[in-house]
């Protein structure tokens, strides 16, 4: 039986932590079947338990912009791991990827280390609020920016995929802080505001949604919320866990050429190690513990292995600028590959791509927000999945989510691919 290492493995798991996994959408509840334990990865591949081989477009949700085992952060981690793993102190290193990283971002002056994307939006958050001295946000359905409770109210990812987008355990008086509104309607974000006059502190979002498959911004869209931003003192926060490092050297704001006041990160700033950051100008960030009164800490933030896998990541991305532009073009291989083999089957679908952000509804309903992309026929998809993955092809486990193109994926890879969707497509 081709999964059957990791079909006991997963029954072993279950035993001890809850649903057997430490991240739900790793538990395939949304396809079924038995999730895949990996053993190994290197490049573009994964190897599992029973030693099957995968074309990976997960990519661990997003770090892995060059690959698995990438030479020179694995290179990194091994030199730094021999002086010790944590000091609890400040250490040069820390210094080094926080200047590289605001060299490369437009718009940011300081920049907090953390160690989770979910961190660097619940921090994002209380700045702006301690900063405007106002207490509302307003989310979008189906952005998803970590498990915080403020940001589980309509949240996409496997908080959608399981159903709970309002999770039990997230208290009223949090959630009556969070209003909610659709993505890509700038004229319903706009009477939300109108309507909540001074009390919001900040709007944030991913400025390209990779929670409910991807979801570009409409044209217009970003630089309305800017406008609307400016005219109410709100504080734009761009959650680019999964754009920033991927869509540009500076992320959403450089790719939409749009300001935000306060920045996420997550994924590939770590390379692979759990990082999360979060970035403002000087008149914001200052307003951070001890030089302001704003509260964030953390024991392992800024810890050296991971700063040195961050560091070794960010420098090899200044090393090759043209990184982007390839993964841009890899995946434009990619969406026209599937484009035409999908177009010989009988299901309508939907794909929606930014730079190496990709994914595909089994709809003909353009998605633009949560409710168009929840017309997708998951039952399709989650054939597809399987399909897929039974022929050595890894994609997300959801419908809801963006797959992730890394620099590793090459144009055999591209086309090994496309050939077992045309397979599907033909089925
Ligand atoms: N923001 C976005 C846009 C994300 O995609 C994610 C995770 N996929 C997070 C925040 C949370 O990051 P983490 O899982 O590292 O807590």
């Amino acid at each position: 039986m081709r999964y059957q290492r990791s079909s006991a493995l997963f029954t072993e798991a279950g035993q001890y932590i809850p649903g057997g996994v430490n991240s739900p959408v790793r538990a395939f509840k949304a396809v079924g079947g038995t999730p895949v334990f990996m053993k190994s990865a290197k490049g573009a591949y994964l190897f599992d338990e029973d030693n099957n081989q995968y074309i990976d477009y997960i990519n661990s949700w997003g770090p892995l912009i060059l690959g698995h085992a990438n030479e020179a952060v694995e290179k990194a981690i091994i030199h730094r791991v021999k002086s010790g793993t944590t000091f609890g102190t400040p250490t040069a290193l820390e210094t080094e990827i926080a200047s590289l990283a605001v060299s490369m971002v437009p718009n940011i002056d300081k920049i907090r280390f953390v160690n989770s994307g979910t961190e660097a939006c619940m921090s994002a958050v209380r700045l702006a609020r301690g900063f405007t001295k106002r207490d509302k946000i307003i989310k979008y359905a189906g952005c998803y920016h970590g498990h915080s409770d403020s940001f589980l109210i309509k949240a996409g990812s496997g908080a959608l995929t399981f159903g709970s987008p309002n999770s039990p355990g997230v208290t009223e008086g949090t959630a009556k802080d969070t209003l909610l509104a659709k993505y890509n309607d700038l004229d319903e974000t706009t009477q939300i505001v109108n309507a909540n006059p001074d009390s919001i502190a900040a709007i944030i979002l991913e400025p390209v949604a990779g929670n409910m498959g991807c979801v570009p911004p409409e044209q217009g869209f970003l630089k309305g919320l800017r406008e609307l931003c400016d005219a109410h003192g709100i504080l734009l926060i761009f959650d680019e866990v999964m754009t920033g490092f991927r869509l540009a050297r500076g992320g959403a704001q450089e790719l939409f050429g749009i300001k935000a006041d306060i920045v996420a990160f997550g994924k590939v700033i770590g390379g692979g190690l759990p990082v999360g950051a979060f970035a403002a100008r000087n008149e914001i960030m200052d307003y951070l513990a001890p030089s302001g009164p704003v509260y964030q800490a953390g024991t392992l933030s800024g810890n050296p292995i991971a700063m040195a896998a961050g560091l070794a990541m960010l420098k090899s991305l200044e090393a090759d600028r043209s990184v982007f532009e390839r993964l841009d073009q890899k995946t434009a291989r990619l969406e026209s590959g599937i484009r035409s083999v999908l177009s010989c089957g009988s299901e309508p679908f939907t794909i929606n791509r930014c730079g190496s952000m990709i994914s595909v509804h089994f709809s003909d309903t353009p998605v633009v927000d949560l409710d168009t992309a929840s017309v997708a026929a998951t039952n399709t998809f989650n054939e597809f999945f399987h399909f897929l993955l039974d022929r050595g092809v890894y994609i997300a486990p959801s419908a809801y989510e963006t797959w992730f193109i890394c620099d590793a994926l090459s144009d055999a890879d591209i086309d090994r691919t496309i050939e077992v969707i045309s397979a599907f497509a033909k089925r």
